[in-house]
């Protein structure tokens, strides 16, 4: 059965309120394998518009992937990296890491696709490490159609950046019809970046995302050529608590690292950048959070 999920707009934390379109989780949707979160955000022409001072994560991998425009990720282990279109940045949060991101001026567009992966309890802890790739690889598909595979595996790619489970990612060109070369034990998702796009005859508007469960198989077309964006895994069926940047298994356990971030403690070193600050931690909801799957 598939599914076809509208995102919900939302406002970034950042200094200049650009549109954020949620995909993932949805209310019919948590997640896709381990991608549990998933924005989208341009084309604008508010080649500022992201500017995201310092903030935690925990227990999760950020996958910032650029369409257009330039952004710097700054972070608490030292790393400063510009990331342009065709490159990946992967920061495993592990046990904590803090980092900024600022979109730069002298591109004449903005448009990204920021994903989480959650962590499986066996490495969740484990320390920090950022990841940046530009030399991807690339499937030529059926037609003239390619995909950029920055996650993962996708028939006879494999990108080199460091997952922790069965996973894919990639930025597919569409041009004519073709059937994408999907692995049967994971579920899927394609998002519409942009262009005209048929996923198993169904039309797809831009922003959103057809659901395909594991075994399905996925006819994409588009006549006039389309950008799309791929993601799947082997169903990941750890209980989660995902609360704000977050990704713990109980309460209690956000509840510390919310403490924590927000006394700035030692777990958390400083960084320069320039934006400055830090963004705190908003209030917890008054109910015990569960996990859930
Ligand atoms: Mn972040």
């Amino acid at each position: 059965m598939s599914l076809i999920v509208s995102p919900r707009v939302v406002k970034l934390t950042t200094r200049t309120e650009v549109d954020i379109k949620r995909n993932l989780p949805h209310q019919t949707l948590r997640r896709i394998g381990a991608w549990v979160f998933l924005d989208h955000f341009g084309p604008t022409k508010q080649v500022d518009g992201m500017v995201v001072a310092a903030h935690p994560h925990s227990g999760l991998q950020t996958v910032t992937w650029p369409f257009a425009g330039m952004v710097e990720h700054r972070d608490s282990t030292g790393v400063v990296q510009m990331l342009r279109p065709g490159q990946l940045n992967l920061m495993t949060a592990g046990s904590g890491i803090s980092h900024s991101e600022q979109s730069q001026v002298g591109t004449d567009s903005l448009h990204a696709a920021q994903l989480w992966i959650a962590l499986p309890d066996s490495v969740r802890h484990m320390a920090a490490e950022f990841e940046h790739l530009s030399d991807l690889p690339v499937l030529h598909l059926d037609g003239g159609s390619v995909a950029t595979v920055f996650i993962g595996t996708l028939g006879r790619v494999s990108s080199p950046a460091k997952v922790f489970t069965p996973l894919v990612g990639a930025e597919l060109q569409i041009k004519g019809s073709l059937e994408l070369p999907l692995d049967a034990s994971f579920e899927h998702g394609i998002l519409a970046v942009n262009g005209n796009l048929f996923v198993n005859g169904h039309r797809l508007e831009t922003d959103q995302l057809i659901y395909l469960e594991p075994g399905e198989r996925a006819v994409v077309t588009s006549e006039t050529g389309a950008t799309a964006l791929l993601i799947g895994g082997e169903p990941f069926d750890e209980k989660l608590v995902m609360w704000w940047n977050f990704i713990g298994r109980d309460h209690d356990e956000i509840v510390a690292w919310r403490e924590s971030w927000n006394a700035a403690s030692v777990e958390w070193p400083a960084f320069v950048d320039e934006i400055g600050g830090r963004i705190p931690a908003p209030e917890l909801p008054n109910v015990r959070m569960r996990p859930r799957l």
